[in-house]
C-alpha cells in the first residue's frame, strides 16, 4: 500500500466554453512529496488543482486519491453523492490565495468549525486540535482574534492551520502568497517549508521560484493547458528541456 501515490492524475482534459484549458494531463504525486506547479496566468494551474478535489470536474480522464477514484462511486460507477464527495474531500485539504476565513468567527472557531460540524468531533477534541495546529503555524496567541484584526500573512497561516487540523493526506495550495504584502510572504513560505520537512504531501501552485527550487521534489510547468515539462528542481531550473521553460526562467530572473 505504501507505494500507492497520494494523487494520480491520468489523461485529464477539461474545457471551458469550448476552450481546452487542460489537455491530457498525467501527473503522479507520491506520498511525502512536494510538487510545484508553475506556468503563466491562464495556463490552467488552478483548474488542475481544483480538479484534484473535484471543485472542477474534468471532461475526460481520472483522478485517484490514494486508491480511490474521486467523483465516481467505485461500486455503481455513477457520480458520487455529495456525502461521498465530502468524505473524499476531507482527504485533500485546500489553501486558497484569498484565505476564505469566516469573518464572523474567531481564529479558533475558524479552525474548529469543520471539525465540529463536518468531522463531528466533540468540542474538547476539536479545540485541542485547533490549539495544536495554531501553535504549529505560530498563531496560537491570536486564537481569540477575529480575522479582520490580522495581517494577510497571519490570515493565511490560520487558513493553513484550519486545513491541517482536518488531517488531510494531501494539501493543495493555490498561489498561497500572491495576495500578500511582500514582507508577509516569508512567514507563510516558512510554514510551508516546515510542513514539507514534516513529510506532508503538498501540491503548490506558485510564482515563488526560490521556494519551488528549495522545497519541491518535482516541478511541473503548464503551458496552455499542457504539461510541457516535469523534472526535479535542480534539473528544471538549470537544464530545462523546452524552449518555453528556458524563456520563462529568463523572464522571471530579470
Ligand atoms: P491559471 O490558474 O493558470 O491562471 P486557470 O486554471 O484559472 O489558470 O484558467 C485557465 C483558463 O480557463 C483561463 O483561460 C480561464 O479564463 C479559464 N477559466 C477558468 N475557470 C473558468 C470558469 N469557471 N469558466 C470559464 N472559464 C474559466
Ligand atoms: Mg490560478
Amino acid at each position: 500500500m505504501s507505494d500507492v501515490p497520494a494523487i494520480t492524475v491520468t489523461k485529464v482534459s477539461k474545457q471551458f466554453d469550448n476552450i481546452e484549458v487542460l489537455r491530457d494531463i498525467n501527473l503522479t504525486v507520491n506520498k511525502g512529496e512536494v510538487v510545484s506547479i508553475l506556468g503563466s496566468s491562464g495556463s490552467g494551474k488552478s483548474t488542475l488543482l481544483r480538479c484534484m478535489n473535484w471543485l472542477e470536474q474534468p471532461d475526460r480522464g481520472t483522478i485517484h486519491i490514494g486508491t480511490e477514484q474521486i467523483g465516481i462511486n467505485a461500486q455503481t460507477r455513477q457520480p458520487m453523492s455529495n456525502k461521498q464527495l465530502a468524505r473524499v474531500r476531507e482527504r485533500v485539504g485546500m489553501v486558497f490565495q484569498s484565505f476564505n476565513l469566516w469573518p464572523h468567527l474567531t481564529v479558533q472557531q475558524n479552525v474548529t468549525e469543520a471539525l465540529l460540524y463536518v468531522k463531528k468531533l466533540p468540542r474538547d477534541e476539536a479545540q485541542q486540535l485547533a490549539t495544536q495546529h495554531l501553535e504549529k503555524v505560530g498563531m496560537l496567541d491570536k486564537q481569540h482574534n477575529y480575522p479582520i484584526t490580522l495581517s494577510g500573512g497571519q490570515k493565511q497561516r490560520v487558513a493553513i492551520a484550519r486545513s491541517l487540523a482536518m488531517s488531510p493526506e494531501v494539501l493543495l495550495f493555490d498561489e498561497p502568497t500572491s495576495a500578500l504584502d511582500p514582507e508577509r510572504v516569508g512567514e507563510v513560505l516558512a510554514v510551508m517549508k516546515q510542513l514539507s520537512q514534516e513529510g506532508y504531501t503538498m501540491v503548490v501552485v506558485t510564482h515563488e521560484m526560490e521556494f519551488a527550487r528549495a522545497v519541491s521534489d518535482q516541478v511541473v510547468f503548464l503551458e496552455k493547458g499542457k504539461l510541457i515539462e516535469q523534472a526535479p528542481p535542480e534539473e528544471f531550473f538549470t537544464r530545462p528541456k523546452s524552449e518555453r521553460v528556458q524563456q520563462f526562467l529568463q523572464t522571471v530572473r530579470q
